[in-house]
């Protein structure tokens, strides 16, 4: 008899085979016409198109697969989509980069164009890194957020919302990054700690002529100054509230105010209110109706404010005007402290704070309602919620969606030259692009003028993809219920405060309700040196390099393995080699299973009677009940790690290591109860590793059991249920593992090799002595030892760990 599995586990070819082979059946499809099967639908998230998929964003991607596969065999018609989210920066930056070009260079029509084709290109190149991950994706799903399709979407929803007054256009202070030279979301800062200088400022009280020393961070916006404020407590000042201050340099007087929210203890304990240096500044302003002075334009260049610094870079104009303090001497000394300072996280750059007229979503208003929905969510972990509510908690604004970019969904707004109004286009007229296309009405309906202006302004790309759950379920068309809300909304926890609350906030702004009832949070790949994953720490690692060396299969069982869900996992060769070792000794169990189980007819388990089964048949069909109990449990909670390890342990130790070790002799000689146990339990246990590793357990299952279960793939058979057994036996089969394990060791100890014979063995097993007679067959044929004689009196030379009362001796 020949094995019918090959010698070598050759993954590449077996993995790209299977994937061509379930692509082009379709078995992961949605299926829209079946309304028997329970829906299970999952907002996948759309990726940025990058163009190379790195380690981080594949264990989101294999985490969803997960689910997706163990959900399909349980019975569910899974919606697994995929879209990809477009628009960004990253991309005008990347282009400009490649052309040699800036942006202003070029038409902006010329310059969307190549955005797209690039766009297109690099969809291309992750979209064969997902396929090489044997991810079951509804392929015939796929949407891009740059499509005129989506476009209409996105603009459609922007229109309910600002029909509900829920978006609205106005002035006020914007985060606002000079380098991208747009608006930014709160959601968008970065804030990292800094060392800085701290410059003690001499400015003068006007009504008493003496010093009043201010320490500040950025001495560059005195010019922007226009209060001087202490803490009411704080005995040093209290006489100089009412007063006023003079602002060194720029000569103009300021009043000195009493503020609760002034820290006495930093610096002085006086504090420079500026138009605009951080958030308090806006909250002060606002308070206190002082006057607004910007000194900072949008590129972050000093203006006609900011007298002798106009011109001037902002790092510049701090410097310049310290030697100028410094000369006259204003300047009482220079500290070194640690503070944060806000950045752009798409480029780094300190962010500034300036008023504009933007777009804004009230998220202020609707915080409350996003608060109660999130809590509805089942969070895995648990704790994760806590990150989106205290998120929710800091913001201090409404969320700013204008952006002073070119490659994203343009707002659907024209506005009348004469009297300002602001005109939306209604839903029938979308997609619109206001910035080429002529306005959809003859005049202004509200004074008839026909000077008619396009938005330039576009949105931001959140906007985009907060509100796939909905468009995944076809809104605002023909949209199927089954699918919303998403059963599953998969993510890192690095994107909570964004995709998380976004998507919550615009499903409570358009449909009263979360758009996901259950988040499932993974952590975040770190390179092997125990850093965030970095191309300039040179630890960072590509997918394609993996999948290249050890394939998907190895992959995805390593990361189910390296980290319990929510925590970061390092990356780690090693352990992407103990995977592939793994799956290498199932190729080779089921090599050797294959040599028996495809020629003629195996008995199923349930023909054959308890007592045909031995006592180790039925110890291995325990064990395996066992195991399909807790692995079900475990993928049910999303636990993959505690899955896939109670998997490697069932199937490396107990089948590979005792079973299949024990039951070598009965299968050479035609023992059907050793076939039928062995069929079963090979068939449950790929059925189970079918979740992690689709394309290994669909090979063997094609070589060995298609022909008799009939299902086209082992991924789309139904989940094993526990085997049944008799519980009696199973606990004598355990004695039977537990002797042969010692007997080997005994040999092994007596440098005898397991493949030579002895005379034999001697068991001194007390009141259990009836038991293991039962056993002698088995320990003669596994061990290869002529005679087994069983002892109720005395003792042997090696106690049975597992048995202490039980011992044994060989006999040479
Ligand atoms: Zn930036
Ligand atoms: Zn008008």
């Amino acid at each position: 008899m020949e094995p019918q599995v090959p010698k070598v586990y050759d993954f590449k070819a077996v993995e790209s085979k299977w994937q061509r082979t379930w692509e082009s059946t379709g078995i992961y499809r949605f299926d829209r016409e079946d309304r028997t099967r329970p829906t299970f639908s999952i907002d996948t998230p759309p990726p940025y198109p990058s163009g190379e998929l790195h380690v981080g964003n594949a264990l989101n991607f294999v985490y969803i697969d997960f689910v997706a596969r163990y959900k399909r065999m349980r019975g569910y018609n899974v919606f697994y989509p995929q879209g990809w989210d477009c628009h960004g920066l990253p991309t005008e930056v990347r282009v400009e980069k490649t052309t040699g070009r800036r942006k202003s260079e070029f038409q902006p029509e010329e310059f969307l164009r190549l955005c797209r084709e690039f766009t297109l290109k690099w969809i291309e190149e992750m979209r064969k890194d997902l396929k090489a991950l044997g991810l079951s994706i509804d392929w015939s799903t796929e949407y891009m957020t740059m499509d005129p399709d989506y476009w209409r979407r996105t603009q459609y929803s922007f229109v309910v919302m600002y029909k509900k007054g829920l978006i609205y256009r106005a002035e006020h202070p914007v985060i606002w990054c000079p380098r991208c030279e747009t608006a930014i979301a709160e959601a968008e800062v970065e804030y990292v700690s800094a060392s800085k200088p701290l410059y003690y400022v001499k400015f003068k009280v006007r009504e008493t002529g003496e010093d009043l020393v201010i320490a500040t961070t950025r001495p560059e916006l005195l010019p922007s100054c226009v209060a001087v404020l202490v803490h009411p407590d704080d005995a040093r000042y209290t006489r100089l509230a009412g007063k006023h201050a003079v602002v060194p340099l720029f000569e103009r007087e300021v009043p000195i105010l009493a503020d609760e929210s002034v820290d006495p203890n930093f610096g002085t304990g006086v504090v420079m209110v500026c138009t605009y240096g951080d958030k308090s500044d806006v909250k002060w302003q606002k308070k206190y109706s002082l006057p607004v002075i910007i000194s900072i334009d949008e590129h972050g260049v000093m203006n006609e404010n900011a007298g002798v610094l106009k011109g001037l870079k902002v790092e510049d104009a701090r410097k310049r005007i310290a030697e100028e303090l410094r000369e006259k001497d204003l300047l009482v000394k220079v500290e070194s402290i640690l503070t944060t300072v806000g950045t752009c996280w798409r480029c780094h750059t300190p962010v500034e704070i300036l008023p504009k007229k933007q777009w804004f979503v009230r998220s202020k208003e609707l915080a409350e309602k996003v608060l109660e929905e999130a809590r509805k969510v089942r969070w895995i972990p648990d704790y994760m919620n806590k990150r989106l509510e205290n998120w929710v908690l800091s913001l201090d604004w409404d969320w700013v969606i204008s952006r002073q970019r070119l490659f994203a969904t343009p707002i659907p707004v024209y506005y009348c030259e004469d009297c300002g109004a602001e005109l939306v286009v209604s839903e029938d007229k979308l997609p619109i692009d206001p910035r080429f296309d002529p306005p959809p009405f003859d005049r202004c309906p509200k004074c008839g003028s026909q000077r008619l202006r396009g938005e330039s302004d576009v949105m931001d790309t959140w906007m985009d993809s907060s509100i796939t759950a909905a468009v995944h379920a076809g809104w605002p068309y023909a949209m199927d219920e089954r699918l919303f809300p998403a059963d599953l909304q998969p993510n890192g926890y690095d994107i909570i405060r964004t995709w998380d609350y976004y998507l919550i906030l615009r499903g409570v702004a358009l449909f009263g309700k979360s758009q996901f009832k259950e988040a499932l949070i993974n952590g975040m790949v770190r390179g092997t040196d125990g850093r965030m994953m970095h191309k300039s720490y040179g630890n960072y690692v590509a997918v394609r390099e993996v999948l290249e060396k050890y394939g998907a299969d190895s992959f995805r069982l390593w990361a189910a393995l390296a980290a319990a869900t929510g925590q970061d996992v390092r990356f780690s060769w090693e352990g992407i080699d103990y995977a592939h070792r793994f799956l290498v000794k199932v190729w080779n169990a089921a090599r050797l299973a294959s040599t028996y189980l495809t020629t003629g007819r195996v008995p199923r388990i349930e023909e054959l009677s308890a007592a045909e089964l031995k006592p180790i048949d039925h110890w291995i069909l325990g064990e395996l009940s066992r195991s399909i109990t807790s692995v079900t449990k475990y993928l049910e909670e999303y636990s993959f790690q505690q899955a896939a390890q109670e998997l490697v342990e069932f199937t490396w130790h107990k089948l590979c290591d005792h079973y299949l070790e024990a039951i070598k002799y009965r299968l050479s000689s035609g023992d059907r109860a050793a076939y039928s146990t062995l069929y079963t339990v090979l068939l449950m246990v790929l059925q189970m590793l079918s979740v992690f590793a689709p394309h290994l357990a669909d090979e063997i299952y094609s070589l060995i059991f298609k022909d008799k279960e009939g299902w086209p793939s082992i991924t789309v058979s139904p989940w094993p249920r526990p085997p049944v057994y008799d519980e009696k036996a199973a606990s004598t089969g355990a004695l039977a593992v537990a002797l042969i394990a010692e007997a080997r060791r005994a040999k092994h100890d007596a440098r005898i090799p397991l493949s030579t014979r002895v005379k034999a063995l001697h068991i001194y097993a007390g009141d259990k002595a009836e038991l293991v007679k039962v056993l002698a067959d088995d320990l003669k044929g596994t061990l290869r030892i002529d005679e087994v004689f069983v002892h109720t009196q005395g003792g042997g030379q090696r106690k049975v760990p597992e048995f202490p009362e039980i011992s044994i001796s060989l006999e040479v």
